[in-house]
């Protein structure tokens, strides 16, 4: 049976053939060479051969076993046919696909050079899918984003260049260039507005580490300016400015005002479908602990991961109710998460609100009330504050998208969104106070690596002290709970509608 299966596995990749695809170039101190690429199956792969060219690799064939031992700096990677793994120096990394033997070469995946060939060749090996570039040794080759947007009369050109570079922004004539310190630009340039007169053409110049704007008639001149960017980069922004309008001659008429707007027909629907402005369409909602993390643990049994599963449970099912966002729980259930986990899970499902969920414990049994914690930055250093104050300024939105977490370190993530975590923090220190007891320091910053990696507002409420008797009796309970969330919804509300009309 499954020898059946590989031949007609086999009979397939011959049927689809090896397609010839763009090569990569691979860029050394050496200079720059192509490396061919075949498609087969709908992967990117490359020859073994052409990669043992590049690299010092030595490709053993263990026809017994089916699989292939290459050497590299007397560490071993073994591939096996059919399997899309690779033993890289005894660990196992997982590939897109299987190795493929076609007539006498091997073919690997392009994923091969990042998941088993870095690893052993160490940090200077790169590989850049999206541009088909491989990096090898110290080459300087920053990523360069661009975008233009109109903003009233001038222009505005923004290049997020990572990692940071030196650079010069030089007028030459009818052009502005923008000169690297590197040996590459690995650029995805915006292109000129289509009829503007201020600029015409963004492009590559000779060197090709050199951007070059072809100036349109109506340019008068610029200004630049250089912002830190998260993760290590620059974002720099250049003004280009128009010449001011000459003043039209007497007698000519005044623009038209505007039409009036259009009134609707009578039977337009009603928009009631409109997103809630303030952008709080996702709650992520982190029950603390569980399994076999319990977390505190009151005198009579009552424990920390069930209080904050029942709490956050309650919460969901009220703010689905009454707001109409989207509520997501990191668990639902009482298993184990990784603290990293918890923020990734509301980073992934790009959540507008990060709750974390716990119950205190002291041994002092008189310590009680609820506590509202916010990160604190101060153990972070200089970077995150530094991030924090480029909050508004250094989003890196390319394209319209949002990359922020790509180039924002995991623990710096929660850094930009600082003020407003602070802010909610207090909404719901405030809205908790009428409802039940606080401790004595009810809103605090505090270093809690729960919160440091979440990319969006984010606070951690402790719900009472288990090791109070009568909090503990208080927490187990549904009046006390539903406090607890009537307290947070109209917290939320009130976060929401300070928030509304900004956008992330
Ligand atoms: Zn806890």
């Amino acid at each position: 049976m499954a020898s059946a299966i590989v031949l007609l596995t086999l009979a397939a990749v011959a049927a689809q053939g090896p397609a010839p695809a763009a090569p990569y170039s691979v860029f050394s101190r050496g200079g720059r060479q192509p490396l061919p690429v075949r498609t087969i199956a709908g992967q990117d792969m490359f020859a073994l051969d052409d990669l043992a060219r590049l690299f010092p690799l030595t490709v053993r064939e263990d026809a017994l076993a089916g699989g292939l031992t290459i050497g590299v700096n007397n560490q071993t990677i073994v591939l096996t046919a059919q399997q899309p793994l690779a033993s890289v120096g005894g660990q196992m990394v997982s590939l897109p696909a299987a190795p493929v033997h076609e007539g006498r070469s091997w073919f690997v995946p392009v994923d091969f050079v990042s998941r088993a060939l870095a690893p052993i060749l160490g940090s200077g090996l790169e590989l850049r899918k999206p541009s088909r570039l491989i990096l090898v040794g110290d080459i300087r080759m920053p990523r360069i984003a661009g975008r233009v947007e109109p903003l009233g009369s001038l222009l505005r050109v923004t290049l997020d260049v990572a990692p940071a570079t030196p650079h010069t922004v030089t007028q030459d004539g009818g052009r502005l260039l923008v000169r690297f310190d590197a040996d590459a630009l690995d650029a995805q340039l915006p292109a000129a507005p289509a009829g503007s007169e201020l600029l015409q053409a963004v492009r590559l110049a000779d060197p090709p580490t050199v951007v070059a704007f072809d100036l349109g008639p109506r340019f008068a001149s610029f200004r630049t300016a250089d912002q830190p960017a998260p993760g290590g980069a620059t974002r720099i922004v250049i003004d280009l400015v128009a010449q001011t309008e000459t003043t039209p001659p007497a007698g000519t008429p005044l623009p038209s005002p505007p039409p009036p707007p259009a009134t609707a027909p009578a039977d337009t629907p009603p928009l009631l479908d409109l997103p809630p402005t303030g952008g709080l369409r996702t709650i992520v909602i982190d029950p603390g602990h569980g399994g076999e993390d319990t977390g505190a643990r009151g005198a009579r049994g009552t424990v920390e991961k069930t209080v904050a599963l029942a709490v956050a449970r309650r919460l969901k099912a009220a703010l689905e109710g009454r707001l109409g966002v989207r509520v997501l729980l990191t668990r639902d259930g009482d298993q184990t998460i990784a603290i990293d986990q918890r923020a990734a899970v509301a980073n992934n499902n790009k959540a507008d609100l990060f709750v974390s969920l716990h119950a205190s414990a002291s041994v002092r049994p008189a310590i009680s009330g609820a506590e509202v914690f916010y990160l604190s930055l101060a153990e972070y250093g200089d970077e995150a504050r530094r991030v924090a104050r480029g909050a508004a300024e250094a989003l890196p939105v390319l394209g319209g998208g949002s990359r922020d977490i790509e180039v924002i370190p995991w623990e710096m993530a929660q850094a930009r969104h600082i003020d407003q975590s602070a802010a909610f923090a207090h909404a719901v220190e405030a809205a908790l106070r009428d409802r039940v007891a606080m401790s004595p320091r009810a809103v605090q910053p505090a270093p809690l690596r729960v919160l440091g990696g979440a990319n969006m507002p984010a606070i951690l409420l402790e719900l009472g002290v288990l090791t109070n008797p009568q909090q503990e009796q208080q927490l187990a309970g549904d009046d006390y709970q539903n406090l607890v969330v009537q307290g947070l919804i109209d917290a939320i509300v009130r976060f929401r509608a300070s928030t509304a009309g900004e956008t992330r």
